[in-house]
């Protein structure tokens, strides 16, 4: 391999964009930040920005906007109620 062959390579690695699934970097990932009514403790978990928006409007169930969600996320956003909490009630 020469020299020239290095730069190229060079070049294509700074090309490729790293695919990531962590919430943060991600501009349509907001994170909602409650606090349970139970314990007090503020949990923070990543949704969807077009999910809130469309909870915001409150036109629809929770259960029809956003179907595949879990059951405590879907809890979490309805009352802010913590995964810990969750599993001690049900
Ligand atoms: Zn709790």
């Amino acid at each position: 391999m020469n020299k020239f062959d290095i730069q190229e390579h060079a070049e294509e690695m700074e090309q490729t964009e790293p695919i990531t699934d962590d919430p943060t970097t991600r501009k349509d990932i907001i994170p909602i930040e409650k606090k349970c009514f139970l314990c007090g403790q503020y949990t923070v978990k990543f949704f969807e920005k077009d999910l809130i928006e469309k909870l915001k409007t409150r036109e629809k169930p929770i259960q029809t906007i956003c179907p595949d969600l879990s059951k405590e996320d879907r809890e979490f956003l309805i009352t802010g109620m913590c995964d810990k909490c969750q599993k001690e009630m049900f």
